[in-house]
């Protein structure tokens, strides 16, 4: 007897022609991009290259000019709610409740999304995060890098099939940046689909699943990343991401919608 074929897995994330003009300055053009159950997707690109721009539309912070996107087969325009509700976006620099703690934060997203005995993940979250002896601390009093961690266990608590992250490791000690994987890692292995940008491309390389460089707004690639050695085979098949993104991101800019992975 065969197995049978599960099929093609559906994305959790799809973005098609995704376009944002700020004034006249074109940040993104036309990208189109899926990320699929278990996948984390490294958004890289130089500096204004539309990364968080991208990342604000996805979540919806942003309207974007034209284009799609949608989560967990939700349409972000039509279906916000059950689009927003599938997703987690931890920015860069997080706003918290100053004079809320870190246990009362929980408690506020477990309202806000309706998660049901939130208490025990929570817990298990701040261990996780290393925030446990910080339960009873204001936001006000924690470090850049503790911000950072409660900003990523309020995006966890109510466990988000696409999970986006801005500059993720800016502002965590090595531990934080091992613990802020292991987070990763677990939730990617549970089904969710994770999308992170990130500058530290030697940092990532070993995370990440899949790439999307992004230049000018533009999509140079997306795929897996055997598959962006195999685009630049004259780099060797043990290239780096960085040696890999320096030479896709070299020369002239690419056209809209160019060179897909
Ligand atoms: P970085 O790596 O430097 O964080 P990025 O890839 O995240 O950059 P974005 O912040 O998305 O890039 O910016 C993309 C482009 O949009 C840049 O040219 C930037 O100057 C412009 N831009 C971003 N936000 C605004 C805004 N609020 N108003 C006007 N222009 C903006």
């Amino acid at each position: 007897m065969t197995e049978a074929d599960p099929g093609p897995r559906a994305p959790v994330l799809s973005v098609r022609g995704l376009s944002k003009t700020y004034d006249r300055r074109s940040a993104v053009q036309a990208l189109d991009f899926d990320a699929l159950p278990g996948e984390v997707l490294g958004l890289v690109g130089p500096n204004g290259a539309g990364k968080t721009t991208t990342l604000r539309m996805i979540a919806g912070i942003l309207v974007p000019d034209a284009g799609s996107v949608s989560v967990g087969g939700c349409d972000l325009v039509r279906e916000p709610v059950a689009a927003k509700r599938r997703l987690a976006l931890v920015p860069d620099n997080p706003q918290l409740f100053e004079q809320l703690t870190v246990m009362e934060h929980l408690d506020f997203t477990a309202r806000v999304y309706g998660v049901p005995a939130w208490r025990g993940d929570a817990d298990r979250l701040l261990a996780e995060l290393e925030l446990a002896d910080r339960a009873d601390s204001l936001a006000d009093e924690l470090s850049r890098g503790m911000r950072q961690k409660l900003a990523l266990a309020c995006a966890l608590l109510h466990r988000p099939d696409l999970l986006l992250l801005d500059e993720p490791l800016t502002g965590l000690d090595p531990r934080g940046i091992r613990t802020l994987f292991d987070a990763v890692r677990r939730r990617a292995a549970e089904g969710a689909a994770v999308v992170l940008s990130s500058h530290l491309l030697g940092q990532i390389e070993g995370l990440c699943s899949h790439v999307l460089i992004v230049r000018t707004g533009r999509r140079v690639f997306a795929g897996s990343k055997e598959a962006l050695r195999d685009r630049f085979p004259e780099l060797g098949p043990d290239a780096s991401l960085e040696e890999l993104f320096f030479h896709a991101t070299e020369g002239p800019a690419p056209a809209a919608g160019a060179v897909g992975g």
